[in-house]
């Protein structure tokens, strides 16, 4: 997986991991993220990949 666009876009926006969207975007560990901010977090990514296919 090293190296998968997504795994490298998830890093790269800090949606990586739980403790990555408390540390970054204040997502508690501890519940399930809502609605909107799962839309967030994939807009982020969408818009990351998009900037490295412009460059
Ligand atoms: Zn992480």
């Amino acid at each position: 997986m090293r190296g998968h666009p997504a795994f490298v876009a998830q890093h790269a926006t800090a949606t990586c991991c739980r403790s990555c969207l408390q540390k970054w975007h204040g997502v508690d560990i501890g519940r399930q993220m809502n609605g909107a901010e799962q839309e967030e977090v994939v807009s982020l990514i969408m818009k990351w990949i998009d900037r490295q296919m412009r460059s």
